[in-house]
């Protein structure tokens, strides 16, 4: 069977569409074959000359040399980065409130033979008396014991909850918490053995300074209980909010704070011995 091949389109040109960044022309040039002798349309192949734009969501937009526009949205934030901003911070915040929540239980409540938290109210106790040792302890020694709870407390959370946002803020907030004993640590340092950038952070208010916690350390012995930015401090203190709170307890509970008692020598430093004295502002 011989077969003639006609173009219907007179040339292999193909029509220009000019195109736009948004838009990915695909040119279809295709050609019409039919044999010598007409057939039935059953047996006719007809391919029909075509041209068609279509639009692709996906190609991405083919940037222009030289640098964006000031308008360009590529420098904008979404509400997706404003999210993750936000709940970083609100996870930095909520970190340095847990720390003042859980060293105002321990410093008041409980003792020794207390379940779970003996150990602490007694390792507490023993920071009253012996705060510079704090200094002493090395990194991993100061920090074992909350990198232990926080992976238990946070790799269930990153396990059930896909939610980028969500665990951006649980990171952060566990991770302030975490090296909270870090940061207590440096706020027992003197200023000329620290690190500058602690030295800096802490000047900034970024990290519990010097002279807000050693104020913890002075009587009445009832404030200052945060240990990460101190941030919450001020104003927990200056409305009474946590003797409120005791209040409640006592009333509910018949539970006495220890910070309602003359200090005792659970609270009061006593003088390093070992070490010329050390002053901390
Ligand atoms: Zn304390
Ligand atoms: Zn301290």
């Amino acid at each position: 069977m011989s077969i003639l091949h006609q173009h219907r389109c007179p040339s292999r040109s193909l029509t220009h569409v000019p195109a736009s960044p948004r838009q990915s022309p695909v040119a279809l040039l295709t050609c019409s074959a039919t044999t010598t002798k007409p057939r039935s349309s059953r047996d006719q192949l007809v391919i029909e000359p075509r041209l068609e734009t279509k639009l692709d969501p996906i190609t991405p937009v083919i940037p222009t040399a030289g640098p964006p526009l000031p308008n360009d949205p590529s420098l904008q934030s979404t509400w997706s980065h404003r999210a993750w901003v936000a709940s970083g911070y609100a996870g930095y915040i909520l970190a340095d409130l847990l720390s003042r929540v859980y060293h105002w239980g321990i410093d008041n409540y409980g003792d020794s033979s207390t379940p779970v938290f003996g150990s602490q109210i007694e390792g507490f106790q023993g920071h009253h008396k012996w705060p510079w040792t704090i200094t002493r302890r090395q990194f991993a020694n100061n920090l074992h014991a909350l990198a232990r709870s926080i992976t238990f407390t946070v790799l269930p959370i990153d396990i059930l909850c896909n939610d980028p946002v969500i665990q951006g803020f649980v990171t952060m907030c566990a991770g302030c918490i975490m090296f909270s004993q870090q940061f207590h640590a440096w706020s027992h340092g003197t200023k000329s053995k620290l690190p500058p950038f602690v030295v800096a952070l802490q000047d900034a208010g970024v990290l519990v300074s010097r002279t807000q916690h050693s104020a913890h350390h002075r009587p009445p012995y009832n404030g200052n209980y945060c240990i990460v930015s101190g941030v919450c401090n001020e104003f927990l203190d200056k409305n009474k909010v946590f003797e409120a709170l005791e209040m409640i307890i006592f009333f509910k509970l018949g539970v006495r704070p220890r910070s309602w008692s003359e200090p005792g020598t659970e609270w009061i430093e006593e003088t390093d011995e070992t070490q010329p004295q050390v002053t901390v502002y």
